[in-house]
């Protein structure tokens, strides 16, 4: 599934990651930044313990690494329920998913990652568990099939996903809670690695959080993977405590920008600007040509080039913007800026 294990940068989960599971935050009150999201959580988690009722269905929009696990199971602590997880794409059969929801106690959290990669014929199953709390199963097959009904306990679903554009909107509108995760900023980056810091037990220097904050692309996943490199780097040159200038070097050597690019956003954002004008160039076009899959460019490398104002996602294809060309050191042809200002002008960006 990750065809870029090696890349530094993504918030895509990997191997190594195991060790930030100390690092998890355990309460609403310990989780850093989604101000939005963690307030909203906190009143409807309130009403529904008032109410003696499971919460109802929520779900967590947003890229990669953004701590959308990290808050399903924050939900689950502060209901005082079990937590069970599971995702889209390992469940193959509704007998799968049917196993799941038996095994659930009343109120009980079942999270499901990438629920947007979840098979039609699942998600046909999933409505009434979710709706009524019952799970129509057909056994058997042919002419003997028969279906059976069974009722479950009332759960809560928490499913995440990437991208809820790719949600059918049936599944979309049966969850009540739908909450939408940001990037972060540079000072709860900072605040975040202090905190791992503290936990991994290394000196770390007020100026040292910050270089690496700012170059995390506002993801605590990363945040914390580039803590742990430049750790090691420093260890190396026998440094006892990491400053700016420790992590920079470190960083730099990971070539990490100084906006957190790496060497994979530097070829996109080169690649839209000389081999297709600066754009529109299509999603499946720039895959090609990159040999990247086209949901890492859009999950991983396009959500934070936009943030930054590096590109733009337009109806006509992605275009990039005059930072992007600033990005890479080149100016923006005449033309291309008056094609920009025509099609950011005129169409909406497209949605996710
Ligand atoms: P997602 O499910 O969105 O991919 P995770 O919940 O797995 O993201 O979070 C990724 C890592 O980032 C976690 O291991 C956790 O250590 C860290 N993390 C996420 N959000 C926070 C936060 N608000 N404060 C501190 N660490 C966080």
């Amino acid at each position: 599934m990750n065809a870029t294990p090696e890349r530094l940068v993504t918030g895509k989960r990997s191997e190594e990651d195991a060790a930030e599971l100390a690092l998890r935050p355990q309460t609403l009150d310990d989780f850093i930044g989604q101000k939005q999201v963690r307030e909203n959580l906190k009143i409807f988690i309130a009403a529904a313990k008032g109410r003696g009722e499971a919460l109802d269905h929520v779900l967590l929009h947003g890229p990669p690494g953004l701590g959308k696990t990290t808050m399903a199971q924050i939900v689950a602590r502060e209901m005082g329920v079990g937590f069970r997880a599971t995702s889209g794409p390992v469940i193959q059969k509704a007998g799968d998913l049917a196993a799941q929801l038996t095994n659930l106690q009343p109120h009980d959290v079942l999270f499901i990652d990438e629920i947007h990669r979840l098979n039609p014929a699942i998600e046909e199953v999933l409505y009434p568990a979710m709706e009524d709390f019952q799970l129509d199963l057909m056994i058997g097959e042919g002419p003997a099939a028969r279906s059976v009904r069974i009722e479950l306990p009332p759960f809560t679903l928490v499913g995440a996903t990437t991208r809820s554009g790719l949600m059918t909107r049936p599944l979309r509108e049966r969850f009540g809670i739908p909450l939408r995760m940001v990037f972060y900023t540079p000072a709860e980056l900072e605040t975040i690695v202090q905190r791992a810091a503290r936990v991994l037990k290394m000196t770390l220097a007020p100026d040292g959080s910050a270089e690496i904050a700012k170059r995390s692309r506002g993801t605590p996943r990363v945040a914390n993977r580039l803590l742990r490199r430049v750790r090691d780097f420093a260890a190396v040159a026998g440094d006892a405590a990491v400053n700016a200038q420790v992590a920079d070097a470190a960083l730099t050597r990971l070539e990490v920008d100084g906006r957190g690019l790496d060497a994979m956003d530097r070829r996109y954002l080169a690649c839209i600007a000389e081999n297709y004008g600066g754009g529109p160039v299509g999603a499946e076009t720039l895959a090609a040509a990159l040999a990247e899959q086209r949901d890492v460019i859009e999950d991983v490398i396009e959500p934070y080039l936009m943030q930054l104002g590096l590109l733009m996602r337009t109806p006509r294809g992605r275009l990039l913007s005059e930072g992007g060309y600033r990005h890479l050191g080149l100016a923006m042809p005449k033309g291309q800026k008056q094609q920009l200002d025509l099609l950011s002008a005129g169409d909406p960006a497209e949605e996710a």
